[in-house]
């Protein structure tokens, strides 16, 4: 079976990082966004084998404000945002903002959830490492829920992702990455919400699932959609 058939399996729609990001482009130009006057964030996994979208976030929207913590969940907050908003470029009394936001997960070339290659090293790694670790603690029943200050983004994930999740239950690692999508998107929406003045700022919240395919990533696209003078539109993507 080709990899595009086992990436239809678990995902209705996907496509190579550079179509992906590309489509998310054109669709931004007719809104009035581009690579001059709007500046982009990323929000991704810190695993290496999520980077390859940020080079092509960077060909297409140059250099990205970074927001990115483990799993790729938005801790930034409302500093981060507050930040990112400052170094935005103003065109005719407007800034313009296009988050990139994504968690990710392997699928290997028979179809196995979260296991995936690392070169130079022999036999099966996971990817996302940190939601694979987190779903492992539910699966044996033990999560720790303090704040471990020498392991703080882990420990961030663990408090952030159990509020989403229903008491006892245990997610398997496809179903934690689509929460985590749902509370990367949560967070990313109510800081905007907190500092973002509509009236000023135009912005866009593009969101997916990086899929870490044996050979390439790929996205599957979840919300992506602009708002712009005050007005939410969905993009075609
Ligand atoms: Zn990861």
């Amino acid at each position: 079976m080709g990899f595009e058939n086992i990436l239809k399996k678990y995902f209705d729609k996907t496509f190579t990082e550079i179509e992906f990001v590309k489509r998310t482009y054109e669709a931004l130009e007719q809104l009035g966004f581009n690579n001059e006057n709007t500046i982009a964030g990323k929000c991704i996994c810190r695993d290496e084998i999520s980077q390859s979208i940020r080079s092509v976030i960077k060909h297409m929207w140059g250099e990205a404000f970074n927001f990115s913590s483990l799993a790729g969940m938005f801790f930034a907050g409302k500093t981060g945002l507050a930040a990112a908003m400052h170094h935005a470029p103003i065109e005719n009394g407007k800034e313009r903002y296009v988050f990139y936001a994504m968690p990710h997960i392997a699928i290997n070339e028979k179809g196995r959830i979260g296991v995936c290659k690392r070169e130079g090293r022999a036999g099966e790694s996971t990817a996302c490492g940190a939601l694979y670790a987190f779903q492992k603690e539910m699966a044996n029943g033990k999560v720790n829920l303090t704040m471990d200050n020498e392991d703080v983004e882990q420990s961030l994930i663990r408090m952030r992702l159990l509020r989403e999740i229903p008491y006892g239950h245990v997610p398997d690692l496809l179903e934690l990455t689509k929460t985590t999508l749902k509370a990367i998107q949560a967070d990313i929406e109510t800081t905007i919400n907190n500092v973002v003045d509509t009236g000023k700022s135009n912005y866009a919240v593009i969101t997916g699932i990086q899929i870490n395919g044996p050979d390439s990533n790929y996205v599957w696209p979840a919300a992506c959609y602009a708002v712009v003078t005050g007005e939410k539109i969905t993009l075609n993507i």
